[in-house]
């Protein structure tokens, strides 16, 4: 029986079909090749934009048209489920840990054994979903309604998981969840506290998902600073650079506060990443607020920004004020996004004549701080002494 995966959206979808193909490819099935019908057709949708709406609907279609078993999950399930029809398998954000169970059942499968797959497949990064849902209704986000409060995984369950995932072979640990930050307060316990125990497993390396600027205090940066093999990568939602469209936004912190703690995070990792998301155009952004979002941005001078132009969200705070005018949006994130590459390109001239730690996975690798390293041979050390940094799809350090 074959099998193919379509996953939109979030880290968190990512992990999630990454459970499930393990799990499925441990009951007996196979991957589709790519002009192959596969006998089931996972789509695991996403509802954060109206873009991922489309996507999800699409995706849906497209599964539908292959003639196969389709399991439709998640967030754009939870959401739009009356307009889902014709496939076997709808699971919302709640339900859709029950994926697995389920699809056996439908292909009369029993549960998988416990067997390792990591000889069969090359493995480096794992993505380790610790927590979900979010209490925050940012006043433009769907997401707290999609996939309701925050709660965090069981500690047991998480560094099991870690655990057999390092068994497996993986290096690299990625601690995800939709409002990772709130890590432990429905448990009585901390981020901190469990990047602690997990660092006590001993992967290769930690890296950290999503943050918000709350989490980073001094106690913080020096539980992480002791920690082997952490990455100095932190993505810290910013989302916009403008005080007024921050409050607008029903955010709870103001471009000063966030500065500061990009202060604090430099004083304890000199050459940390920082890599945050923007959205241009919400619809009290001025052109005011938006040159005070572009120089925010050379302020902090980031590795990285995820450039989202605004799009409403029915049933959100936002969606009450009037849009502003596609073409605006469209300009401004343009104009918002050159800036970025500037200042990313600065970030990583940072790095040449210097020797980086790259995770090798093929003929590049990631270092640390999430920047793409680029060799002509994968060398067997993991370190690369930094040439130059060249423009492909996006900007990669050159050995
Ligand atoms: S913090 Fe805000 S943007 Fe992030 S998931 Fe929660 S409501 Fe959405």
């Amino acid at each position: 029986m074959t099998v193919r995966f379509v996953t939109l959206g979030c880290k968190v979808n990512a992990e999630e079909t990454q459970q499930l193909r393990e799990g499925l490819l441990q009951a007996g099935f196979v991957p589709a090749l790519p002009e192959e019908k596969a006998d089931l057709i996972v789509v695991n949708t996403c509802s954060v934009t109206h873009l991922s709406d489309a996507k999800s609907r699409r995706s849906i279609e497209a599964a539908k048209r292959e003639g196969g078993f389709v399991a439709a999950l998640g967030c754009y399930v939870t959401l739009h489920e009356e307009k889902i029809e014709g496939v076997d398998l709808c699971l919302d954000s709640e339900s859709k840990g029950e994926a697995l169970g389920r699809i056996l059942e439908a292909f009369s499968l029993s549960s998988p054994e416990q067997e390792s797959q990591a000889q069969m497949h090359p493995r480096t990064r794992t993505y380790i979903k610790v927590q979900d849902g979010c209490d925050s209704y940012c006043s433009y986000c769907i997401i707290p309604y999609a996939r309701g409060c925050a709660r965090s995984m069981p500690e047991e369950e998480i560094l099991r998981m870690v655990a057999t995932r390092i068994a497996e072979g993986f290096k690299e640990v990625v601690l995800t969840g939709i409002h990772l930050s709130s890590y432990g307060k429905d448990t009585g316990s901390s981020l901190r506290e469990l990047i602690t125990k997990v660092s006590e497993l001993s992967p290769e390396r930690i890296r950290l998902g999503s943050l918000e600027q709350g989490i980073i205090t001094e106690e913080f940066l020096e539980t992480v600073s002791k920690v082997p093999g952490f990455c100095d990568h932190f993505h810290l939602s910013l989302q916009s650079g403008s005080e007024k469209v921050l409050k607008d936004m029903n955010r709870k912190y103001t471009p000063e506060e966030y500065e500061e703690k990009v202060h604090l995070i430099r004083r304890v990792f000199p050459d940390a990443a920082i890599t945050t998301d923007i959205i241009v155009g919400f619809p009290t952004e001025g052109e005011k607020e938006f040159l005070e979002s572009v120089d925010f941005v050379r302020r902090i001078g980031f590795a990285s920004v995820h450039v989202f132009a605004y799009s409403r969200r029915e049933g959100t705070v936002a969606a009450k004020l009037p849009d502003l005018d596609p073409q605006v949006k469209k300009k401004r994130s343009a104009r918002l996004r050159q800036v970025v590459q500037k200042e990313q390109e600065k970030y990583l001239e940072r790095f040449i004549g210097r020797e980086v730690q790259v995770l090798f996975e093929d003929h590049g690798g990631l270092t640390p701080q999430y920047a793409r390293v680029e060799v002509a041979f994968a060398p067997s050390s993991g370190t690369i002494q930094v040439r130059k940094v060249l423009r492909r799809d996006g900007l990669v350090l050159r050995a």
